[in-house]
């Protein structure tokens, strides 16, 4: 399955599907002079024969998040331009989203931009490498060094996916459903009906690529974040404060930030948006950590939310709602509210 992006110039494809890494590349790299790889050094471990059989002597990256900061860059860019890599060379990135961030801003940087092609291998990175955000981390905070910059293609091999442990699937199928909700109630009810008990990667082809799309739809309008691009924030609010403060991974975060967000929706609402109870039994069944609301310390989380880019002013907390499932809109809600409707939720 290809996918086109429909931005006004520089398109370029995504292509997913099950053992293409192969036929797709090679389409790319014969248009380049030298190609120069990246890979995630866990990605490479498991990996490295079919790496091997496709590019020369790649680049290691640490694992995950590791190689998201100052160093890993410097000596990312250092080694390339020891190789004396030249703008008509192209870079490929293969690894999840901490590979992908790292990658493109190296990609955007490294002589003011050279051609670059993202190829995933989380579940997450469904979400991550499409919207062409780069970055590293900073002491202050998380992705605050970065570029937009478009990669040449995304090649999306699901058969990589296979080797991820749960705990990552878990996270990448966060932001799986995240999509659905955007997407509309249809997508959200055949989802959870293909995943009642477990998160199967088998079942989960159609919902990636809907996601995808979702995701697309909403850059390709918005590419720097100025209208419906925000609403990809869903869940988020909540989600980043207790990602940071329960070190959770990102997308389980963000399943517990979609739950405060369908409560805060409810109470937002004349109708009831979201059968609560329903939606956290089902979470709850999939591994989520639901049990972390009951002892969450509200005060602190919501500290932590005050902090978010979002906000608008000191009293209150910027939200993306939902009056139904796949209809958002912005609103700030005012703190002591907030406390209250967390509160509700430790009973
Ligand atoms: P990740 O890249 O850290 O990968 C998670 C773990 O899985 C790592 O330990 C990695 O080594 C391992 N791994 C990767 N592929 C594997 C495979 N096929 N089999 C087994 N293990 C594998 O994390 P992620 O969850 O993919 O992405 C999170 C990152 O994405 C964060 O840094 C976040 O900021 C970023 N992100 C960026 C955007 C964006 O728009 N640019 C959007 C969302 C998230
Ligand atoms: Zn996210």
């Amino acid at each position: 399955m290809d996918i086109e992006t429909t931005y006004n110039d520089n398109n370029y494809t995504i292509h997913i599907g099950w053992g293409i890494l192969e036929e797709k590349l090679l389409k790319y790299t014969a248009h380049y002079g030298t190609i120069h790889t990246l890979v995630d050094q866990s990605v490479y471990t498991l990996y490295s024969s079919t790496i091997d059989a496709l590019v020369d002597q790649p680049i290691i990256l640490e694992v995950g998040e590791k190689s998201k900061n100052f160093q890993s860059y410097a000596h990312v860019m250092e080694t390339l331009l020891s190789k004396g890599i030249h703008r008509n060379d192209l870079i490929i990135v293969i690894g999840g989203g901490a590979s992908g961030d790292v990658g493109g801003f190296i990609a955007s940087t490294v002589l003011r931009g050279v051609d670059y092609i993202q190829i995933p291998t989380t579940l997450l990175a469904h979400d991550s490498s499409i919207g062409g955000k780069t970055a590293i981390n900073s002491a202050h905070g998380k992705n605050l060094i970065g570029t937009f910059y478009r990669p040449q293609a995304v090649i999306y091999d699901l058969s990589f996916l296979k080797t991820l442990p749960q705990e990552e699937l878990r996270s990448g199928f966060g932001e799986i459903f995240k999509h659905a909700l955007l997407d509309g109630e249809d997508t959200v009810h055949s989802l959870m009906s293909k995943t009642t008990e477990n998160i199967q990667l088998e079942s989960l082809e159609p919902y990636i690529i809907s996601g995808i799309r979702t995701k697309m739809r909403h850059v390709t309008q918005d590419e720097k974040e100025a209208g419906i691009r925000r609403y990809l924030n869903l869940g988020h609010t909540f989600g980043h404060a207790i990602e940071y403060n329960d070190k959770l991974p990102h997308g389980v975060a963000v399943v517990l930030g979609l739950y405060i967000m369908m409560h805060v929706s409810n109470s937002n609402s004349n109708v009831q948006v979201f059968e609560l109870s329903s939606y956290y039994k089902y979470f709850k069944r999939l591994g989520y950590p639901m049990d972390t609301l009951k002892h969450m310390d509200v005060e602190k989380l919501i500290a932590l939310m005050s902090k978010d880019k979002k906000n608008q002013d000191d009293a209150s907390i910027g939200f993306i709602l939902m009056t139904e499932i796949g209809v958002c809109h912005y609103q700030q809600i005012a703190k002591e509210h907030l406390t209250q409707l967390l509160e509700e939720l430790k009973e």
